[in-house]
């Protein structure tokens, strides 16, 4: 069974064919041309797909997934609000699509996707009950209970971002202050550093550095050369992980945590210190959840997976 999953994001359109074994047999990216509505990224999408079928010398698709970087209806398969490409609000982007390829179309928001492409695919397999958390500029994540990924009544569970663990902490986009996004994303984490000008005067690595190059990568590579301030924000960053983690853990009991997202890339210099901050963290609530590390291509393979993945929607 081949099937052609799209990752559209506000500037960048990832398309991939792969198999039901999670097997990507061919990527194409693409620039997203926003500025030309809605039918043109239909159309985009069409042409990209068929480019990939054409290169394969595939005779036929049997299921497209779509996944848009916002909010989404996926049974309706409607587009509800766009934060990064205009016009798109309210947009039906599976008819399209279903109408050209003659076949079953899906739709998906990314952090719902990538939840689904852990169970599908990845490390989360095993448990009926976990918990994805993607860490990059943002944090998202996407819910799994009783076996089923869980979307709430507006499809919009699992943001867990916008948990204050910080009151009258730094401004979020959503208006509150002192989200766990606020504070552990890593326009977070780059934030606390940026703010603190004496420490990067004294700083042997940030005090060469634009403040605008200064992001999470930038910080862990500097704790990595001995940097004492990036050592500081980086631990004061787990603990706050660690926060944020236990209140998840607290109220939903998961088997396991999976992280994703660039941030999840720094690998041991993350995952070693943040699963003994966990554990610290649970105090008298101990049990054990496994703190796990998503699958490197959770984005193409939640197109895939959202095509498959029927029983595990409620
Ligand atoms: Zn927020």
């Amino acid at each position: 069974m081949y099937i052609l999953g799209y990752d559209v994001g506000g500037t960048k359109i990832s398309a991939v064919i792969g198999d039901s074994n999670g097997k990507i047999i061919d990527t194409l990216r693409k620039r997203t041309l926003k500025e030309y509505g809605k039918e043109a990224l239909t159309n985009q999408l069409i042409v990209m797909g068929g480019e990939l079928i054409k290169r394969n010398s595939i005779d036929k698709i049997d299921r497209v997934g779509i996944i848009f970087a916002g909010p989404v209806n996926s049974k309706k398969g409607i587009i509800v609000s766009s934060p990064n490409i205009i016009g798109l609000r309210n947009y039906n982007i599976v008819d399209g699509l279903k109408e050209y390829f003659k076949v079953p179309v899906y739709l998906e928001n990314d952090a719902s996707a990538a939840t689904m492409a852990e169970k599908v695919f990845g490390n989360a397999k095993k448990f009926e009950n976990f918990v994805y958390i993607t860490l990059s500029t943002g944090i998202g994540g996407g819910i799994f209970m009783n076996n089923k990924l869980y979307k709430g009544s507006h499809g919009m569970a699992g943001e867990i971002g916008h948990m204050v663990i910080m009151p009258n902490g730094p401004l979020c986009g959503c208006g509150r202050r002192g989200c766990f996004e606020a504070i552990s994303g890593g326009r977070g984490i780059a934030g606390r550093v940026v703010e603190n000008i004496s420490a990067i005067r004294n700083s042997t690595v940030f005090s060469k550095m634009r403040p605008v190059d200064i992001d999470a990568r930038a910080i862990f590579n500097a704790k990595r050369n001995g940097d004492m301030f990036a050592q500081l924000i980086v631990e004061e960053t787990i603990y706050y992980l660690a926060v944020g983690i236990v209140n998840v853990i607290n109220i939903l009991d998961p088997g396991a945590i999976v992280i994703g997202g660039g941030i999840s890339k720094e690998g041991d210099d993350l995952f070693t210190p943040l699963k003994l901050a966990v554990k610290e963290e649970m105090k008298s609530m101990k049990r054990n959840v496994k703190i796990l590390k998503a699958i490197d291509n959770n984005g193409d393979l939640g197109a895939i997976a959202i095509t498959m993945g029927e029983k595990y929607y409620q």
